[in-house]
């Protein structure tokens, strides 16, 4: 159908065609008026960044609004622990950079809002372009009455197996834990167990006091690892062979102590081991795949290519667990499952509580979309989360459900969110950490 330039007028104003645009601009209108036959390409009017705390963890949702009535797209930015940096760095930064730009070129606007910080890969400007990346993703799929999974090439399984965590203080706690997700349908659990007196990751701390030289909460990386070590033995004993055992190890030994850690959990044939090693450590995965088989899970801290492309190339991990927003939205992650698919490596994005609704279904629609998927690892709604992000993926028997409602199929009530405020949490640190020491006082990664 030729394209008349009624229509391109329609599309685009005599300020776009002949007033505003310099003929470089006009010639690129022009062809994407054809592209999209003629249909209205709409501009970015306005960036907001909505801020909410439904369920103790900071969420971060940034909102394009176009010059088309009723059309808009949102996208998740949720960057926890220096959530009040987020904001700024899209409002100060990307807006005024975007303002009047059509929609349409979603590639184009990630590589020029990529470069215009000059520095790059960090995870607050990372997160600040995930937010606008994902919000375009689903003005596309408004747009086209599609949800994004189509815009990607459509589905190649039904729904993303998932994995929620089983913790406990003590090792019965974690069995009972695991045995409830069984009983839902899961057939895969991550575990972890406190270890008495110590602040361990992902699992209740216990009432025992260990002396120490500090009053800060302590963590020592040798009795963690007999302790976890001693918590494999016990599920495979408890929930037999059939469930899939996961578990973080959250970057908190030495990397001899984590090459011998994953030597000695072989037997218990884990489905994977998360985070072994931190970012500083990653040539030492060479060691690990040199000397055992246990499936490791690597990623949920990278900010860069730098860091996730030679562990990729060199098959060093087995899945690539990035937090999405972190890697700067849905358009890295998708080349980044595709990269993996190649070298076989499968996907495990990060998916936890301090991740928002909109992120999630990012993450679920990359679950269907890849071929080499490998698990989602799964956190519940809460009412209030729900009440604000209408729309949430939906669990079922361990499987999650990507929406089919066009774009990410979620509305977000923002009078709800504002009712959610930030809060100064326990620690007064803005929804920052604070620190873990060894014994003797050596603060530690957490
Ligand atoms: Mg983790």
């Amino acid at each position: 159908m030729a394209i008349k330039r009624r229509d391109l007028l329609r599309a685009f104003g005599t300020a776009g065609l002949a007033g505003l645009a310099s003929p470089r601009e006009q010639k690129a209108q022009e062809q994407t008026a054809r592209a999209t036959r003629g249909l209205p390409i709409p501009k970015i009017k306005d960036i907001s960044v909505i801020e909410c705390q439904p369920g103790g963890v900071r969420l971060t949702v940034v909102k394009i609004t176009t010059d088309q009535d009723g059309l808009y797209g949102y996208g998740c930015a949720t960057f926890t622990q220096r959530a009040d940096l987020v904001k700024p760095a899209v409002e100060r930064y990307l807006k005024p950079f975007l303002l009047g730009k059509t929609t349409d070129r979603i590639e184009d606007i990630w590589q020029s809002c990529y470069d215009s910080s000059y520095w790059k890969n960090g995870p607050v400007l990372n997160n600040a372009i995930s937010g606008i990346d994902q919000a375009l993703w689903d003005i596309k799929g408004r747009q086209a009455g599609m949800p994004v999974y189509q815009l990607a090439g459509g589905k190649c399984r039904e729904a993303a197996a998932s994995y929620g965590h089983a913790d406990g203080a003590d090792f019965p706690n974690v069995v009972e834990s695991a045995k409830r997700y069984m009983a839902q349908g899961f057939r895969h659990v991550r575990v972890q167990v406190g270890i008495p007196g110590m602040a361990g990751y992902g699992s209740a701390r216990g009432d025992s006091q260990i002396k120490a030289l500090h009053d800060k909460p302590v963590f020592e990386p040798a009795y963690y690892v007999r302790r976890a070590l001693k918590l494999f033995e016990v599920c495979r004993k408890e929930l037999g062979d059939e469930i899939e055992l996961l578990h973080d190890m959250h970057e908190r030994v030495s990397p001899n102590q984590a090459v011998q850690f994953c030597k000695d959990a072989e037997k218990f044939k884990m489905f994977f081991l998360e985070d072994p090693l931190s970012p500083e450590d990653l040539a030492y995965f060479r060691q690990i795949r040199q000397q055992c088989a246990t499936p490791i899970a690597m990623g949920e801290l990278f900010n860069s290519p730098h860091e996730w492309t030679p562990l990729i190339g060199e098959r060093l991990i087995d899945y690539i667990r990035v937090h999405v927003s972190q890697t700067g939205g849905f358009t890295p992650a998708r080349k980044i499952a595709i990269m993996s698919e190649i070298y076989g490596v499968k996907t495990a994005w990060h998916g936890p509580g301090d991740v928002s609704p909109i992120g999630h279904m990012a993450n679920v629609t990359l679950d269907v979309v890849s071929y080499n998927f490998g698990i989602q690892e799964y956190s519940p709604f809460n009412a209030r989360t729900q009440e604000i992000f209408a729309g949430c993926p939906v669990m079922k028997d361990g499987y999650l459900w990507v929406s089919e409602k066009p774009g990410w199929g979620i509305e977000v009530d923002e009078k709800a969110a504002a009712k959610a405020p930030f809060t100064n949490g326990a620690n007064n640190l803005n929804g920052g950490w604070g620190e873990i020491r060894r014994l003797d006082g050596t603060v530690i990664k957490q």
